[in-house]
């Protein structure tokens, strides 16, 4: 089946009880056993549900993988995954990863001493002087938050697979429509299931997906020890924003590309960073690697914090809120925001200056959105 399809159809069928077309929410906590050790295949929600299994039969077709586990927040999908390891374990990342990645890695670090070297992987060689025989995994995330930097994940793939090395890629910014990680060489995707997979900015979620038994097993295993599942009636949610991700994801790349147009051409800002504009130093790469250059748009302002002060007050129709993904247009000042929590050498050496404002671009009337930024920009 196609990829449009599948968000529709893969693993939601007519309910088999009563023939509802929609996926039951089986809002259970335990199921009824039948006899010794028989069940109908559930027994307590923390280690399995049928809504939740749909929504993981569907993430499978749709990232074209054989397991998945939906978790309860994106960082829950990246809590659990870093669980597959130990102390004494080295991980190398990239270095203007998503803040709350980076973040959790530095806590990682501390308290459970697995070491994370964050790199700029935009050469993939770049990993290579960090890698050593302690060294378990490459975490890329691409395009990045906020500054839309690419990595190339079948080269970053090639060279972690000749070391033995996991390859783990956050594919959430752009959702499996816009990028196929697994195809790229990819062990492990994982996904904030709040962003586009979901789409309306009213469920927090995420997804752990693998090709590997083994692999599963251990992430299942984590996901039950932790307790880190989804709750069905978010499955459940998540499933319904899904099914329009296709049209979805088409218009929020052609609001991004309009606004990133209008933004490269005005007076008042200095860098438009969007993988779309032939301008971005690895607009071929993303041609390449992506299906769609996305919704998510950032600018350096020409001017000051005042400057980009008034820009966040000034918008209309763009919200001031983190996040990211939704049907509604937002606007964010990453340093004092989303990476708020990344220190200010880290963030910096990242290239995420004070005056850099990320955007989501909704799904709202084009126009309306440009005319909205014109008048903030002033
Ligand atoms: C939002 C986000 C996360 C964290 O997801 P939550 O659902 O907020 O926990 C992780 N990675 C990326 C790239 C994100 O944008």
């Amino acid at each position: 089946m196609s990829f449009q399809t599948d968000t529709i159809h893969a693993g939601v069928g007519p309910d088999k009880a009563y023939g509802a077309i929609m996926t039951p929410i089986y809002q259970s906590s335990t199921f009824v056993f039948e006899d010794i050790g028989k069940h109908k295949g559930f027994d307590y929600t923390r280690s399995g549900n049928p809504t939740r299994k749909a929504l993981e039969d569907n993430l499978c077709a749709l990232e074209g993988c054989s397991f998945a586990v939906a978790v309860t927040t994106g960082m829950a999908a990246i809590t659990s995954t870093l669980n597959i390891f130990k102390s004494g374990d080295e991980i190398i990342c990239t270095d203007d990863c998503y803040g709350g990645t980076s973040r959790l890695m530095k806590t990682v670090e501390e308290h459970f001493g697995i070491t994370v070297h964050f790199v700029n992987l935009q050469d993939a060689a770049n990993l290579l002087p960090y890698v050593n025989e302690k060294t378990k995994a490459v975490w890329v995330e691409t395009p990045s938050n906020p500054l839309l930097n690419l990595v190339d994940i079948a080269a970053v793939g090639a060279l972690a697979k000749e070391r033995g090395l996991l390859t783990i890629v956050d594919n959430t910014f752009l959702s499996p429509y816009g990028q196929k990680p697994f195809e790229l060489g990819a062990d492990i995707v994982v996904h904030s299931t709040t962003k586009y997979l979901n789409g309306h900015s009213d469920v927090v979620g995420g997804a752990v997906l693998s090709n590997s038994e083994e692999l599963d097993a251990r992430l299942k295993f984590i996901v039950n020890a932790l307790g880190t599942c989804a709750q069905p009636f978010d499955c459940w949610l998540v499933l319904r924003g899904i099914k329009t991700l296709v049209v979805r994801m088409r218009e929020h790349e052609r609001n991004a590309q309009a606004v990133a147009e209008f933004l490269e051409q005005h007076g008042r800002v200095k860098r438009v960073f969007y993988p779309g504009l032939p301008a971005h130093p690895q607009h071929e790469l993303a041609k390449k690697q992506q299906r769609c250059f996305g919704g998510m748009v950032s600018f350096e302002l020409d001017g000051g914090i005042e400057d980009v002060n008034r820009v966040l007050k000034g918008t209309k129709l763009f919200a001031l809120a983190e996040s990211l993904g939704g049907v509604e247009s937002l606007i964010e000042h990453p340093a004092t925001m989303s990476h708020a929590s990344m220190d200010r050498d880290h963030r910096e050496a990242a290239g995420i200056t004070d005056t850099v404002i990320r955007l989501s671009v909704g799904i709202e009337d084009c126009d309306d959105l440009i005319e909205d930024l014109r008048s903030a920009l002033g």
